[in-house]
Formats: structure tokens, sequence, C-alpha cells
């Protein structure tokens, strides 16, 4: 068994330890010391991280109660005396998130009536699982609410290690696993729970908790949100967003809302009379060009450049004309020709086909829509009189 330095302060970030067993498997290295005060991967929060002398640990997993350091340096031989650093910033966002978390599930059972079934404290958001897929938000907005309350009433947080008996006579909102000595974080006169993880000496240090999102998960709830450090780097975050967003909509933060939602409604009408334009200049081009068809062997042909037509429109206006003169549609963009037949015998595919086995173009598609390609404008003049001398031959 490991000693753990957590237990008792979790604000230590240095200690020395002696070097009890070390491994090595595919380079990655397993160290375990007589004591530590390094937190492993458990209860919901992630593992600190940090040195053991100049190995920097990736990983630290609880094994049956011996705590492995996992580094890719070697870290030391058994009898070596070694001194381990936690990364401070990652302790102090565990310790807020962890703490925060108690509160809020005390507050979530006073105000929504719900245990906590789970926990999650994550690297970019803590979270608790909560019975059921329809939480109340206004019963969970005060359990918020009034988790910042205690947060802003600097209540303080207490360890202490108790016997059994000693526990059974606190009002634990979570109990204890079976042993000896349970310990027992008590946050005031508000929540006392059985837990081995590192929390801080009071709510002040946690500064906020903030509501992220409640999501569905296996039929429960996922309550998503942000505690201390990290509530606060999504706050300059969500500020400097917001600040951006106004700065490029030349208004203020305060009436970012009301100007988005007048850009948009703007957007949506400038699509609609987009879309009209685009379908009467389309019609107006369609008559014009079905003017220009041309007779051969193997029927009504067109060939004409897309002009302001782009993508799936160039392939609209092929199809339109083809439906027009009962034909073939060619339709160059600059680059690609697209190919729409709407003739008995002769599908875009198939002409696709014979284009390609005369000439270095790639192409292809259906009976009545393809692309073939690549066309360079010096080309286009030549692809049409090859089109046209294909076709003359009675192409089908
Ligand atoms: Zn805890």
């Amino acid at each position: 068994m490991t000693e753990r330095l957590y237990y008792s302060d979790s604000y230590r970030l240095s200690f020395d330890a002696t070097v009890v067993r070390s491994d090595e498997n595919d380079q990655v290295h397993h160290t375990v010391l007589d004591r530590t005060a390094f937190y492993p991967t458990s209860g919901g929060q992630l593992h600190d991280t940090g040195h053991l002398g100049a190995a920097p640990i990736i990983d630290v997993i609880d094994l049956n109660g011996e705590i492995v350091h996992v580094s890719t340096n070697p870290v030391g031989q058994p009898g070596d005396l070694v001194e381990g650093k936690i990364d401070e910033a990652r302790r102090r966002r565990f310790r807020q998130m962890h703490t925060a978390q108690h509160l809020l599930s005390q507050m979530v059972e006073r105000h929504c009536g719900l245990p906590t079934l789970s926990v999650h404290l994550g690297e970019s958001y803590g979270a608790i699982e909560l019975p059921g897929n329809s939480i109340d938000e206004l019963s969970l907005a005060a359990a918020f609410d009034a988790s910042n309350l205690a947060i802003a009433q600097n209540t303080v947080v207490s360890t202490r290690f108790l016997t059994p008996d000693e526990a059974a006579a606190l009002p634990l909102r979570k109990g204890p696993s079976n042993h000896d000595q349970i310990r027992v974080i008590q946050i005031g006169e508000i929540d006392y729970s059985a837990c081995g993880g590192t929390h801080c000496r009071s709510t002040a240090e946690i500064g906020l908790i903030a509501h992220l999102d409640t999501r569905p998960q296996r039929g429960n709830s996922l309550v998503r949100w942000l505690a201390g450090d990290m509530a606060r780097d999504d706050y300059w975050q969500r500020l400097s967003i917001t600040r951006e967003l106004a700065n490029e909509l030349s208004t203020s933060v305060d009436h970012l809302l009301s100007v988005v939602s007048q850009r948009l409604e703007e957007a949506t009408q400038l699509r609609r009379d987009k879309s009209r334009l685009l379908s009467e200049l389309m019609s107006s081009r369609v008559t014009d060009v079905v003017e220009h068809r041309r007779e051969s062997a193997s029927g009504t042909w067109v060939a004409t450049e897309a002009g302001d037509f782009s993508g799936k429109l160039t392939s609209a206006f092929a199809s339109t004309i083809a439906e027009a003169i009962g034909g073939i549609a060619l339709v160059y963009d600059g680059t690609r020709v697209t190919v729409a037949s709407r003739h008995d015998s002769l599908s875009a595919q198939g002409l696709i086909t014979e284009l390609c086995a005369r000439s270095a173009w790639r192409g292809g598609g259906s009976d009545s829509l393809g692309n073939i390609g690549p066309v360079k404008p010096g080309s286009w003049p030549e692809f049409q009189a090859i089109v046209a001398e294909l076709l003359a031959g009675g192409a089908s």
C-alpha cells in the first residue's frame, strides 16, 4: 500500500519518496513509491501530472492500493530516493471542480430531489449524472444559484478521518466504501461526503460554478458544468468572442443578439432574392441557348458556357436545356464540361465514354447527367468540334 500524502494535504505539491518497485514495458516505465502526493485517476477525478525527478508523469493508476506512476523516462531503481513535483494548475483545477461537485450534488438533492449517480471531473468540464431524462430547468438553476451562494459565503471545507461508527452519526450524502478509517469531507454544515479526492480548504477558492448544458446519457441526464479556473477561462473566451463579434457587426455586446437576429433575417431574404433572380436568369439564358441548338445525325445538341452559374446550378442549367431541346446539353464552367441528356438513345454516360476514348479526358455520370474534364479554356472550341464530329457520325 502506498502512503497517500494528498489525503491529509490536498495542497502539497512536492515530496520526497523512495522507489519500491520499477518496471518497464514497451518503453513505458511504471514506478511505485513508498509514499506519493500524486492523485491517481479514481472516483471520477482524473490523475495529477508532474515530475518524479526529471521524468514527466503522464498517468497515475491506483492498482489494488498501490499507486503506479507512469512515465516514458525511467524514474529510478528500488531504494533510490526521488523528488516528486505536482503540476500546480492542474491540481488546483481538480480541487476546485471536486469541491464544486460536492456542493452541486448536495444542492441538486435539495432543489431537484435527485441523487448523483456518477461523477466526471475531466480536463474540459465537470459533470454529474442524474436519474431520468427530464430535469426541471428551474430547479436545476436554483441548485446552481445555491451552490454559488455557498461559494460566495467562504464556507470552510474540512477533511476528517473517522471510524465507521463516528461516520454513521453524520448525515453523509455519499457513503463510504468498507474501510477502518473513513475520510469525510465536510463543507460547513452544508454537505458531508466520504471521499478520497482532492478538495479546497474553503468554498471561496471555487470562485464560480456555471451550468454548461444538460445532455441525455444512458436514459439519464448528464449535467455538465465548469468551476473555478476553468469557468474563469471560459468566461474570458466567451467575452473575447462576443466582443470580436460585436466589433465585426459594428455594435455593442449588449445589442449583439438583436443585431445578429436582424442580420440573419436579412440573409434569409437575400438568399430568397438570389434564388428568384437566378431562376429568372436561368429561364432567360435557357431560352437564348435553345435558339442556338444544333441538329446532327445523332439528334439535337447544344454547347454553352456556365457564366454566372456554378456547382449545382451548372447541373440544373444543363438539365433544363437538355429537357427543353429533348437532346444533349454541354455546359462548360472553365474547368469541366457538364453533360446532360434527355436523348432517347444517347445517354450522358454513353457520350462521356465515347469522348474519353478520343482524348485524355476523364469523366463519368448517369444516363441523364455527368461531367468530363479537365478541359483547358483554350481547348473548349476543339472539344465542341470533337463532339460535333462524333454526333455527326451518328453516335448512339
Ligand atoms: Zn470529493
